[in-house]
């Protein structure tokens, strides 16, 4: 007889099995939710069962001894189940009013911020840095410490006109993704090719085939196969640099900073919208990046003064307009900001054929 194939399981487990039993009992099954305070969410089901989820902050990137000492505040004042946000927030899980207040003293006692909900600067999503990526131009978790320990009280508050997620990228291809403040890396020069290793470390189709303007061409060198670059046509991308090692990109001087606004990724009030370059050229500057924080925060505050209530940065901007942003945000513009890409159809290789 025929038997019935095994599904194939890819992708992210089921996660019911995980679920704190409130949730699981009730899910989908939700009347409404609301905020007690800043941190904790409120939510009330059509049984009447009612759940609070208490919201930190962690530094994503955890050793092992914090995870133990979230793991215990979870055992001790929650109720054994935690999830992560995807701004990398902790959130603990009650059914009971009376654990919410010592569940917050014990998180604040060790460390972690209570907040992120609601009108607040939430926890800056950031990528690997050089913790695990083989490619970053910088940490974008250092970067990120640095600013939060600055933005720390708009975490644990609710004051800003709309919410507001910031991110970091250590690289411009790669992962990162659309947020009200963005914080990129920029390389500014062309990548350094060291011929002798090109031949026994990449595949040159590929990395030809990668370059998003045709700029790689296969060439010969001192006798042996490597690349070259088209610097008139190279838009420093940073492309050809994961596929082969030895087209050396990062560079201490020549790869920057850029700050990005006005991305989001909700349909709430308004479509998705692309953030846009607003300042480039920054010094990637560890350990404390102090001139990236300086133009986050001026942004940032300048829209907080000025924005209506629950307006995101983007409506903000869109309603004063790009020449008032820059005015007010006092940054210098140039005619290389907020481009809108309208000539990538006919200038970007968006295919897989080689043009010349
Ligand atoms: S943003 Fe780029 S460099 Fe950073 S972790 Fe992602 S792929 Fe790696
Ligand atoms: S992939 Fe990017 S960095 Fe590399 S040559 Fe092409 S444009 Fe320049």
């Amino acid at each position: 007889m025929a038997q019935m194939r095994t599904p194939i399981e890819s992708g992210v487990p089921d996660n019911k099995r995980y679920l704190h039993p409130t949730l699981l009992k009730n899910y989908g099954n939700w009347r409404y939710h609301d905020r007690p305070r800043p941190g904790v969410l409120h939510h009330v089901s059509h049984s009447g069962d009612e759940v609070w989820s208490v919201r930190a902050g962690t530094q994503r990137q955890m050793d092992v001894h914090t995870i133990r000492k979230l793991c215990d505040i979870a055992d001790t004042y929650a109720e054994g189940h935690v999830r992560f946000t995807i701004r990398s927030n902790i959130e603990f899980m009650v059914a009971d009013t009376n654990k919410v207040a010592p569940l917050i003293s014990a998180l604040t006692e060790s460390g972690f911020p209570v907040g992120g909900t609601g009108n607040s600067v939430s926890m800056i999503a950031h990528t690997q840095g050089w913790l695990h990526c083989d490619i970053p131009g910088t940490d974008a978790s250092g970067a990120v410490k640095a600013l939060m320990d600055e933005l720390y009280t708009e975490f644990i508050r609710e004051e800003m006109p709309n919410r507001v997620h910031l991110s970091t990228s250590c690289c411009e291809i790669n992962c990162g993704g659309q947020a009200d403040i963005a914080i990129v890396i920029q390389h500014t020069k062309p990548p350094k090719i060291n011929h002798d290793l090109v031949a026994n470390a990449c595949e040159r189709p590929a990395v030809v085939a990668r370059c998003p303007v045709a700029a790689i061409r296969p060439a010969l060198v001192n006798g042996k196969p490597s690349l070259e670059v088209d610097e008139k046509k190279c838009i420093c991308c940073g492309a050809c640099f994961p596929p082969c090692p030895p087209m050396q990109i990062n560079d201490p001087e020549h790869s920057k900073f850029a700050i990005w606004v006005g991305g989001k990724n909700s349909n709430a009030r308004g479509k998705p919208t692309f953030m846009k370059m607003v300042a480039s050229g920054i010094p990637n500057n560890p350990p404390r990046w102090p001139e990236v924080s300086e133009i986050v925060k001026k942004i940032l505050y300048t829209y907080k003064a000025d924005a209506r209530p629950w307006e995101r940065l983007s409506d903000w901007v869109e309603r004063i307009g790009w020449p008032n942003f820059f005015e007010k945000c006092e940054l210098p513009f140039t005619k290389y900001l907020i481009d809108d890409w309208r000539g990538s159809r006919s200038s970007l290789n968006a295919s897989t054929h080689i043009r010349f």
